[in-house]
């Protein structure tokens, strides 16, 4: 079969031909690729950036954003059958520690994890894939155009799952809200999907929601942001630390760029007991100088909670299916529009390397 691989550390990324896999185990399920979504970690890996090959192994398939149909399962497997629609999860635990052993390499203590497509695995880049029960997830039949958005999904809804969770035990108003997201202000620090997945479950449990970016306001990213009621502010016109003057206190930061500078000055935006999340994840570009104690004193003085959110759990998953579900009645056919591009997998260095300004999820089809 067809599959797409890279080699760690370069910018090698070709056609290599594998052999079909096919189930060996009771508990295992044959899935047939029908879309991979590119992310900016894709990106980072082709550019020479963080990856790795599987042990022994000098190349890797790269991709961990998929949706496919079950072709086959082996006798023990309950959760999919032959037809459905369905995603694989990402990390595979490092088989010692607690978090792992309960299915939540997601929080992975040991750090010996591997992910597929990215850390010592190979990824979802080829025709069909093969992996065990307790990493997949059916996807409902209405949602398989957009199902390949599970992945940046559940990482979203971990991300946000955590902050309002510890909001809600730190808080003492908290738990008298039927919903901490409510009508809060939040911002969303860069209108990737990442991004933009942020601004829709923050919109799905109605908050007000203000996305930061630095492209024009009628351009595909602002404009999606403005269709689910987001409100745009252009970085470009209004400095990080003049948000808080012209727009108001957040009580929720989601930062998505990796922009080292960005996310610390961004602090200045977040409101007393302010809760910020870091999930994008910045290349290795140097240092950069702040104002330190001033950020002390205000994340101190403030009850400030700054975390950082990486990867998600099958649990996060099924989460990121529910809100996709809802968001259909509510907006339709343009939630849709998050994809802005199909590639056919011969055209994948075209998915890879083309910068449209109105891109948004860029996919790759094996169909
Ligand atoms: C993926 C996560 C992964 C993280 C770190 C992200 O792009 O979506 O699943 O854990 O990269 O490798």
């Amino acid at each position: 079969m067809k599959a797409i691989a890279i080699v760690p550390g370069t910018k090698t990324v070709h056609f290599v031909d594998r052999p079909e896999p096919s189930i060996s185990r009771p508990d295992e399920i044959k899935v047939r690729v029908l879309q991979v979504g590119i992310c900016g970690t894709d990106r980072e890996e082709v550019s020479g950036g963080r990856a790795e090959a599987p042990k022994g192994a000098q190349e890797l398939i790269f991709g961990h954003e998929m949706i496919g149909q079950v072709v086959a399962v082996g006798e023990q497997v309950t959760r999919v059958q032959p037809d459905d629609f369905a995603v694989f999860t990402v990390r595979r635990g490092c088989g010692s520690c607690l978090p792992c052993l309960m299915n939540r390499s997601d929080m992975c203590l040991t750090g010996d994890y591997r992910e597929r497509g990215i850390k010592g695995m190979d990824g979802y880049q080829a025709e069909y894939v093969v992996d065990t029960e307790p990493y997949i997830v059916r996807v409902p039949r209405e949602l398989k155009d957009i199902g390949v958005l599970c992945e940046p999904m559940s990482v979203v809804v971990k991300a946000i799952d955590e902050a309002v969770r510890l909001q809600m035990t730190r808080l003492p108003s908290a738990p008298s809200t039927p919903d901490w997201l409510y009508g809060r202000r939040c911002l969303v620090s860069g209108l990737g999907p990442v991004g933009l997945l942020g601004a829709l479950v923050l919109r799905l449990h109605n908050a007000e929601v203000h996305g930061l970016d630095i492209v024009n306001a009628d351009s595909a990213r602002p404009q999606w942001l403005s269709g689910i009621g987001g409100h745009y502010i252009d970085g470009r016109q209004v400095a990080a630390e003049k948000i808080q003057d012209t727009v108001g206190a957040m009580d929720f930061i989601f930062e998505a760029t990796g922009v080292p500078k960005l996310a610390f000055n961004l602090i200045d935006a977040l409101g007393r007991n302010g809760v910020y999340v870091l999930l994008g994840i910045p290349g290795n570009d140097g240092t950069i100088s702040l104002p330190a104690a001033e950020l002390m004193q205000r994340i101190v003085l403030s009850n400030q909670v700054m975390i950082g959110s990486v990867n998600a759990a099958r649990g996060h998953f099924q989460m990121a299916i529910d809100y996709l579900l809802q968001a259909h009645p509510r907006w339709g056919a343009f939630i849709n529009r998050l994809i802005t591009a199909h590639y056919p997998y011969a055209d994948y260095a075209q998915a890879l390397f083309t910068h449209d300004p109105n891109e948004i999820k860029v996919v790759v089809d094996y169909e």
